[in-house]
């Protein structure tokens, strides 16, 4: 305990004030069990948030990364280099998209899909006064563009000017969008799912009247799928899902599992009349070492079944979050699809999130009111149970 402490109080004279951290200091993961310096065991349903899908510690995962770093881990976008050409031909193939642009993170990912957009209008009409239409309750990232599109007033506040012409509808309100829509706008971007904001999934039918707007209108449709992609809601992108597909998407999160690296990808029609060379760059982006994490976790990805793991066990997952809504007061009920859940509470859920850290649970929230359950796509129904058991525990104290 002691040593606990003191790595805490010394990480809060070094670190920047910049998150409310759990008071553990973690320290090695199996599986989807994490270890904290002094031995106690958690079982983890944040994945890191929504990153380490495959679970930690996967040995092929790791000898794919030890192998590269010692052949070359770095070369700059100056020079090809083979692990990227492969991880943009993988994802192409996953994804059903034509290009591919690797970035540092996911917010770069927004950064450079924003870009895209405005690069796209401009060299149709030569306006430089183009609007983007995002949604209440997104998030995107902390970087200015990508807060400048993110939902939530609280965090843009201290920060603006944002970089101008961003409006914001309503998810699922199909007319809050088409309201804002005018001559300048260059594109309609939100989360297929959205997560920090509270888990809220698309409808179908937002997602298809969306989609036939932009099609009216040559406006580009950007998803952002960095946490609901990657197998999370069970179809690679949760876009496959409903048959939307969109011009630009983002991706990042488990898409390195654990090694920073994100995506933006498009199709050939817009990166035709987009981006060209001199419009946007990175130093690292898609990097071997990056690169190389892509590729092994795609390989996984189909040689461990994920995405059937998903598929199998999600619906466990939420027939058991059901049963507990239904016996708990204090969770009004559920939202989510496939292993990215929410469940909505009646007030703050900072309490029950350090009760079952306390007792060997990892939960994040969404917001003040969510505990969300974005556990690695490796977990099996005992999990689930096991995680019921806990969480029923610190809800009835
Ligand atoms: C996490 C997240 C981002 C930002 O990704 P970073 O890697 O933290 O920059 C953007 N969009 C969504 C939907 C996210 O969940």
């Amino acid at each position: 305990m002691e040593a606990m402490k003191q790595y805490i109080e010394d990480a809060e004279k070094a670190l920047l004030h910049t998150y409310n951290r759990y008071q553990i200091v973690l320290d090695r993961g199996e599986g989807v069990y994490l270890y904290d310096i002094e031995g106690k065991k958690y079982l983890d349903f944040a994945s890191g948030i929504a990153v380490f899908a495959l679970g930690y510690h996967n040995e092929a995962y790791n000898e794919a990364l030890k192998m590269q770093i010692d052949k070359l881990i770095h070369t700059s976008n100056y020079y090809y280099n083979v692990p990227a050409v492969e991880a943009a031909k993988k994802l192409k193939k996953v994804s059903g998209m034509d290009r591919v642009f690797f970035t540092n993170s996911g917010a770069e990912a927004v950064e450079g899909a924003i870009k895209a957009a405005r690069k796209y209008a401009y060299l149709k009409d030569g306006r430089t006064d183009h609007e983007i239409i995002a949604m209440e309750h997104s998030f995107h990232g902390r970087t200015m563009g990508a807060l400048s599109v993110t939902g939530n007033p609280k965090y843009r506040e201290a920060f603006e000017p944002m970089i101008g012409n961003i409006k914001f509808a309503q998810m699922n309100n199909f007319d809050s969008v088409k309201e804002l829509v005018t001559e300048k706008t260059c594109a309609i971007l939100f989360e297929t799912v959205q997560g920090e904001g509270g888990i809220y999934p698309a409808e179908k039918k937002f997602m298809e009247q969306i989609k036939a707007l932009c099609e009216e209108r040559d406006i580009l449709l950007i998803l952002d799928e960095i946490q609901c992609g990657m197998g999370r809601t069970g179809t690679m992108y949760a876009w496959q899902r409903y048959g939307v597909k969109p011009d630009i998407m983002t991706t990042a999160k488990a898409l390195g599992c654990g090694i920073p690296v994100g995506a933006f990808l498009m199709t050939e029609y817009v990166a035709k009349r987009s981006l060209t060379s001199g419009d946007h760059g990175t130093t690292y982006g898609g990097n071997p070492l990056a690169a190389a994490a892509v590729n092994k976790v795609l390989d996984l990805f189909e040689e461990n079944h994920i995405i059937e793991n998903v598929n199998a066990v999600a619906p466990y997952l939420e027939e058991q979050l059901d049963l507990l809504a239904e016996t708990c007061n204090f969770i009004e009920g559920r939202r989510g699809t496939g292993l990215m859940q929410g469940l909505v509470c009646k007030g703050a859920v900072g309490e029950v999130i350090n009760k079952a850290l306390d007792n060997g649970l990892i939960l994040i929230s969404a917001g003040t009111n969510v505990i969300r359950l974005v556990p690695p796509l490796v977990i099996t129904k005992k999990n689930v149970d096991e995680m019921i058991g806990i969480l029923k525990k610190c809800l009835q104290a």
